[in-house]
């Protein structure tokens, strides 16, 4: 196991990697912001380094202050969390050329899950579902596209192979629309993305999102953890997630569980993952993997019992996983809230200093966080600031004491979507459960005109 890593990002996930390391007594080195000098997680690591302002361009995306960091800490691997540069394959890259350990997959596994087209080509070579539609990026020729629009059927979705953070989409209805939109998505992604390439997808009237996580190792050991529903989202961001999710038999999640397992052994996946899908009707149909930690990993922890932070930890250093696929049962039911400091209502951001905090507890209640009571959460980053979980027997177990911590949580000085979350939690089609991807876009628009609070 390392001795010494360093964490390239900030806010809860920050922490939670720090916990990790210090359970297992691996010392920490934490970048940060001039923005985040006074964040608890800095205060907490073994050792601190400020990479720059608190634009994270000049400093959480700062790939040589970042890797000079490691450097003069003399730490062995790096962290990147979710967010900033999980995700990037050059940053991986890099990381590995200067001599640190990547904490994720190798470089050209992001590079190949990074590209949509690539990817879902790797899927259907892996044997795993995904959605019918055009093999491989749109060729130029017009009516061949107008062919493949009509195999595809409408409505149809036309999506850009670079997007992502729910960007380069567009939805045709009808084929005299078609030629429009592929020309439009192909100028904004080459725009967005510095890549035209564009395929078509059969759109999905009301899928929920179910997604797979995945724990793979350098000794040829892949296992999954199960799935979580995360259909419960505003503008693509996901608000509550839980696992496992409504309704899903333990038949149809060892078939999809031991697809994502295969793929992985195909790719040569190594670290945490997930496959996300979309689920219609009975059908799973792949649509991206995340090949990093997730922000939901804590309802599959809390099912599951497996640290999947320190699990990243020990593939990383080139130990096998701890647990085989035999090991793995789960246990009950666990929802999680995304805390934002934002307006309930109207959903602007809301920065600022917290007055007065009083955190929620009791059975069955994890809450990742790195807010204190004197904390100023500054305005330059993503607005989520806590992640509220809550564990049961069985799923209305787990609603249920999510709504006693959601009652005992106090936030004031800034507004969170906790109150949001409260009726969320007393709706009764979401406590029916398995709502659609659209189910809190339509509530929301239905819901009753409030004052801001
Ligand atoms: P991104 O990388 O931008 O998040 P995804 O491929 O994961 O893109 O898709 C984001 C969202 O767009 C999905 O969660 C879903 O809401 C919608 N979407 C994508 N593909 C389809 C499809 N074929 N049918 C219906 N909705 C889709």
């Amino acid at each position: 196991m390392f001795k010494k890593i360093l964490v390239a990002n900030r806010g809860e996930i920050a922490l939670r990697v720090l916990r990790a390391c210090r359970e297992i007594g691996v010392r920490s080195v934490m970048v940060h912001s001039e923005a985040d000098r006074d964040a608890i997680y800095v205060k907490l690591a073994h050792e601190s380094v400020c990479i720059g302002p608190a634009s994270s361009a000049k400093s959480y995306l700062n790939i040589p202050a970042i890797i000079a960091a490691a450097e003069v800490t003399g730490a062995e691997a790096i962290h990147p969390g979710y967010g900033f540069l999980s995700e990037n394959a050059d940053f991986a890259e890099q990381v590995e050329r200067s001599g640190f350990v990547f904490i994720g997959p190798k470089a050209e596994t992001i590079r190949m899950m990074g590209d949509k087209v690539s990817a879902k080509k790797a899927m259907i070579a892996a044997g795993v579902p995904c959605v019918p539609g055009s093999e491989g990026a749109l060729p130029d020729d017009e009516d061949e596209i107008i062919r493949i629009g009509r195999e595809v059927g409408y409505p149809l979705i036309v999506k850009a192979s670079g997007g992502g953070g729910g960007r380069g989409m567009r939805v045709v209805e009808k084929e005299e629309d078609l030629l429009t939109a592929v020309k439009t998505t192909q100028t904004e992604a080459a725009a967005a993305f510095g890549n035209p390439m564009v395929y078509m997808e059969r759109f999905l009237q009301k899928p929920r999102h179910i997604e797979i996580q995945v724990l793979a190792d350098e000794h040829g050991n892949a296992i999954y953890l199960g799935e979580r529903d995360c259909s419960m989202q505003r503008r693509h961001q996901k608000i509550i997630e839980e696992a496992p999710a409504p309704f899903i038999t333990a038949q149809q999640r060892k078939k999809i569980g031991e697809a994502c397992v295969a793929a992985c052994k195909r790719i040569g996946y190594r670290g945490a993952g997930t496959f996300e899908f979309l689920y219609e009707n009975g059908e799973f149909f792949f649509i991206e993997m995340n090949t990093r930690v997730q922000v939901e990993h804590p309802v599959t922890e809390l099912i599951s019992g497996v640290d999947i932070v320190l699990e990243q930890l020990r593939i990383a250093s080139g130990m096998p996983l701890s647990i085989q696929q035999k090991d793995v049962h789960l246990r009950g039911h666990a929802i999680e809230c995304r805390i934002n400091a934002e307006d309930p209502y109207n959903f602007m951001p809301s920065p600022g200093l917290i007055d007065y905090y009083h955190s929620p507890g009791g059975p069955g209640i994890r809450l990742d966080t790195h807010l204190y009571q004197g904390y100023r959460i500054p305005p330059y980053y993503d607005s989520l600031v806590a992640k509220l979980c809550a564990h049961g027997d069985n799923r209305e177990e787990a609603a249920a004491r999510m709504r006693v911590a959601l009652r005992e949580f106090m936030i004031s000085g800034i507004k969170t979507n906790i109150p949001l979350h409260r009726e969320l939690l007393s709706d009764p089609t979401f406590l029916k459960g398995g709502v659609s991807i659209h189910y809190l876009q339509e509530w929301l628009s239905k819901r009753e005109p409030q004052e801001s609070a």
